[in-house]
């Protein structure tokens, strides 16, 4: 194991919304994969943050949460090497969030872009809950409680750790310096469509999962979106405006330039072209999945890791907890 101390401390988490799909491990968890190597990583199942817009449908919540968790280790994280664990199982994120929550301004709550573009995604939601205004508190609370150096984020997600940054600096004001100010690692992610063109998200039932069976996969990649005016396989194509072409530029470099050829030319039909890529995924995921069949029969081996986990976060969480309210005055 490296020494965690001489190494910058990474921060980040990821909801349990269902199993974990193609989307979540090109878009955070392969990164995090890497970063476990390189820093002294504290990765989360943000299972508080989901109950911000998905209040009223935890009966799944538990089983979710569970799955994530084998999604995760059979992805490549290695407890070993990095510190995996549940929020609420460390209720030091929850306070340390109320005590956030006394310093915070609304209007800076409520000029978060994430704010207004959530509330219209999830038309039919009533997202006007104290909670969900909240979000971005309790995210910094995730953050500020490890003095994390980093986080990893995409571009979108750049105005909540300036927020955190806003945050950290107005408690230091007015009481003592407690937080580090945290700085982004932006990572330039590819978005990967999902089965319907649009971005792959569990609310677009769009997904194909980490764990999906080969059958499934393929059932799912033979339906995908592609080249709206390709009819016939004569017909030239256009490779740039279909999602399967999207799946080779990520999961198949070497082949990008041969099939965009190919489709341009009418060489190439999109069921031989979605058959292969099909394939390829299988091939991608038969790894993860075999890792995962392992889990699966062990899952007291799974929640002892995450017991495990929440015990190592909890080492430093607990300490800058006993900080911040010794700085508030409360101790
Ligand atoms: S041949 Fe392949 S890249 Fe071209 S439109 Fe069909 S599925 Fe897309």
């Amino acid at each position: 194991m490296t020494n965690d101390k001489l190494r910058k401390r990474v921060l980040s988490g990821i909801q349990p919304t269902g199993r974990l799909h193609l989307g979540n491990l090109i878009g955070a968890v392969e990164n995090w994969v890497k970063l476990q190597d390189k820093y002294d990583c504290h990765f989360f199942i943000a299972d508080l943050h989901a109950l911000t817009t998905a209040y009223d449908e935890t009966k799944g919540l538990k089983e979710d949460i569970k799955q994530v968790a084998i999604d995760l280790l059979s992805a490549g994280l290695d407890p070993k090497q990095c510190v995996i664990f549940k929020q609420s199982d460390l209720t030091e994120h929850s306070e340390l969030h109320l005590l956030l929550s006394m310093i915070t301004p609304v209007a800076w709550l409520e000029r978060v872009p994430t704010y207004k573009s959530k509330i219209e995604e999830l038309t039919g939601k009533d997202l006007g809950t104290y909670g969900f205004l909240g979000y971005p508190v309790l995210q910094a609370a995730d953050i500020l409680m490890y003095k994390a150096d980093f986080v990893p984020v995409g571009q979108d997600q750049l105005p909540h750790i300036e927020l955190t940054r806003e945050i950290a600096r107005r408690f230091n004001y007015f009481y003592r310096e407690v937080f580090p100010v945290p700085k982004d690692l932006l990572t330039e992610f590819p978005v990967l469509p999902g089965t319907d063109g649009r971005k792959m998200s569990k609310s677009y039932g769009n997904t194909i999962a980490i764990s999906d069976p080969e059958e499934v996969v393929r059932k799912k990649v033979s339906a995908m979106v592609t080249d709206p005016a390709r009819i016939k396989k004569e017909d030239k194509g256009h490779p740039e405006v279909c999602s399967v072409y999207e799946y080779y530029k990520v999961f198949a470099k070497s082949e990008e330039g041969a099939v965009a050829r190919e489709c341009r030319e009418a060489r190439r039909g999109c069921v031989e072209c979605k058959k292969q890529m099909a394939k390829i995924l299988a091939d991608y995921l038969a790894p993860i999945q075999e890792r995962r069949k392992e889990l699966e029969k062990h899952p007291g081996k799974v929640n002892a890791i995450l017991a495990d986990g929440a015990e190592r976060a909890r080492q430093v969480a607990g300490k800058t907890l006993q900080e911040a309210k010794q700085a508030m005055g409360l101790i």
